[in-house]
């Protein structure tokens, strides 16, 4: 009995929101950066399996949302970007030997040019039978840097190539680099995609935007007691909204519902962890920070609750 109550108590500390995570390259040493060995990836999933997680598929999470239902704070979601050979012939056997579902982000060209670390379209048939085929784009651009019209003829062939060779149209869609602006959402989310899912470390609960739903990349040995204890954060942004014209975050603001909490931590990519005052669940603090980099993130943590903002510069501006 006492055990059980032990147990009982450390689900309740470990556990926090949902999570989606995205692994890249399997057991592929070539790559160390992007890489899971088939036993960093046994470990990922016998911590799942020996912690009380349950590995859902994405859609499961998206309709939970889109239909306001509570979200499970056991939930995983697994999902793969770039269609890499080496998740055909290293990570999905693992996949199957443990019956988890997931979500493939296809790069398009690289399997219709047949690149050779890519999967062809075969192998993609096959794959299908096991996960869900969802979008990454035809080319892998760097969709800011893209006009609407552009992203748009990317999309379409894209989209078009995959329903002639696999019969499947996909709903989602993962951002090429998890690279995004106000614009490029915009346009993503008329372009029809369900859901579209970023690369912003977090959480997800029923106050997620299916349209900018956070994941969290596990490369290497990955540290999941540390990143499955987050938090969504449900927060509204309002400065800084965009890559700032001078480079320069002068001020921040947004508004959460903590309204007991007292402090907020906030990361700003290059210069590390800061205290600033929380009041009523309002952050309103002078920054004055010069961006270091032209991909720089702002991330505010609150009690582990988690949200964050990717600047990145527009070529096309905010519309
Ligand atoms: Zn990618």
């Amino acid at each position: 009995m006492k055990f059980i109550a032990l147990l009982f108590l450390s689900f309740l500390s470990l556990w926090a929101d949902a999570h989606i995570f995205v692994y890249h390259r399997f057991n592929d040493s070539r790559h160390p950066s992007t890489n899971t060995t088939n036993e960093e990836l046994r470990a990922n999933f016998e911590f799942f399996k020996s912690n009380g997680y349950k590995v859902v598929p994405l859609h499961l999470l998206v309709e939970t949302i889109k239909q306001k239902k509570e979200v499970p704070d056991n939930w995983v979601v697994l999902t793969i970007d770039d269609n890499y050979k080496s998740f055909y012939e290293n990570g999905l056997p693992i996949f199957k030997e443990y019956g988890y579902p997931f979500s493939l982000f296809v790069f398009v060209e690289g399997t219709h040019k047949r690149y050779p670390d890519y999967t062809s379209w075969e192998d993609l048939k096959e794959i299908a039978k096991y996960g869900a085929i969802e979008f990454h784009s035809y080319g892998h651009k760097h969709l800011q840097k893209l006009s609407n019209e552009e992203i748009i003829k990317d999309f379409d062939k894209g989209m078009q190539l995959i329903q002639k060779h696999l019969e499947i149209k996909p709903r989602y869609f993962s951002y090429p680099y998890g690279e995004y602006t106000s614009r490029v959402k915009k346009l993503c989310e008329e372009y029809g995609f369900e859901a579209i899912i970023n690369q912003n470390m977090g959480a997800v609960s029923e106050q997620s935007d299916v349209f900018d739903l956070d994941r969290t990349a596990l490369v290497g040995k990955s540290d999941l007691n540390s990143v499955l204890k987050y938090d969504f954060l449900d927060a509204t942004w309002e400065k800084p909204q965009e890559y700032p014209e001078d480079k320069i975050i002068h001020s921040i603001s947004l508004k959460t519902k903590e309204k007991n909490a007292k402090h907020a931590k906030v990361y700003v990519s290059g210069y590390g962890w800061e205290n600033f005052k929380l009041q009523d669940g309002l952050l309103e603090a002078n920054l004055n920070k010069a961006l270091k980099f032209p991909r720089s993130r702002i991330i505010i943590n609150v009690d582990n609750k988690i949200s964050s903002k990717l600047l990145i510069k527009d070529s096309y501006g905010t519309k």
